[in-house]
């Protein structure tokens, strides 16, 4: 188990009150709990480093060694300032869905929770915004992602893109947009194909189906447990295929959730949605505040 912030910081700062005043360099004491604490949750040394800078800039300011609790002042400098650097300045429930029928392209890596976040994301529109949804799966070299994104769709009640053989992923997405304007549905969601690394051929294919559907989001899955890794991989995805948003799955795992905070630092990527889950209701848009709370433990 982590110890928590909160506990880290009282116990640095029971010891100094005792020794009269605080100084700066009690703070610095404190901020290098901070910094460990950041370390534990998985933030990246650079993040972690120019946040705590960002946070002793702010410490100094509001004269934490004047109160009488400068532990819990650390701690909601701290908190503010996650909330500050994950906040982004868009709604990240609110996907771009006008102009019917508006295509969304799903892009990640192969185990990523890529099609299970498509059934999760085409659930929760049907039924918290009324919308007709069609599905459709791209991964022409895994037919059993076709077929897994069929079941799904028949167990949320979403219709999927019949799979014909043969069919490029870009003959699939045109398919798509046909089927969806004629079917007259509200959103159609491409699951493109993921690979175990990005490649050259991944990052090819995408982005030839991101040409044909000039989709109004494109959302990147990221695997919220591999911490820097999910950073990397986003910065790759967006300088190549450009997104415009970010899902991290598995934060209902031991994760602290550190890579929240890099990935919003690092690559200045919304934060949209979590997967929670596997099941299918277990997706929530993006909560600056409860990823800060997690982060701080
Ligand atoms: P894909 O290869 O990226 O399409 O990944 P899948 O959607 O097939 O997901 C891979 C595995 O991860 C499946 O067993 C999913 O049920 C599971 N999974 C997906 N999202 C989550 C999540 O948020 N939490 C948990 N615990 N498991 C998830």
């Amino acid at each position: 188990m982590f110890e928590s912030l909160s506990d880290r910081l009282s116990g640095v700062f029971d010891k100094l009150t005792k020794q009269g005043a605080l100084s700066d360099d009690d703070v610095k004491t404190a901020l290098r709990e901070v910094r460990v604490a950041l370390l534990e949750a998985d933030v990246s040394l650079p993040v972690a480093r120019d946040f705590v800078a960002a946070v002793q800039a702010k410490a100094t300011g509001q004269a934490v060694t004047k109160s009488i609790t400068p532990g819990q002042q650390v701690i909601k400098i701290v908190h503010d300032e996650l909330e500050r650097v994950l906040t982004g300045d868009t709604d990240p429930g609110a996907l771009k869905i006008d102009n019917p029928p508006a295509p969304i392209l799903m892009v990640g890596l192969q185990g990523s929770g890529k099609t299970t976040t498509t059934a999760k994301l085409a659930k929760r529109l049907k039924e918290r915004e009324g919308k007709r949804v069609l599905m459709a799966s791209l991964d022409t070299n895994r037919p059993a992602a076709m077929e897994q994104l069929a079941i799904l769709g028949a167990q949320i009640g979403v219709d999927t893109l019949p799979i014909v053989k043969g069919e490029t992923p870009v003959q699939i997405a045109k398919r798509a947009k046909t089927a969806a304007s004629l079917g007259g549905y509200d959103v159609y969601m491409l699951d493109t194909a993921g690979r175990l690394h990005i490649d050259a051929e991944l990052i090819a294919q995408a982005a030839a189906v991101r040409d044909v559907a000039n989709p109004r989001e494109t959302l990147l899955v990221v695997d919220g447990l591999t911490g820097q890794d999910a950073v990397n991989v986003a910065q790759e995805f967006d300088a190549k295929i450009g997104v415009t948003g970010v899902v991290l799955t598995r934060m209902d795992g031991d994760g602290r959730g550190g890579a929240a905070l890099s990935m919003r630092a690092i690559t200045g990527k919304p934060i949209r949605f979590v997967g929670l889950g596997e099941k299918m209701d277990a997706i929530e848009t993006f909560e600056p505040q409860r990823i800060a709370g997690r982060i701080l433990g």
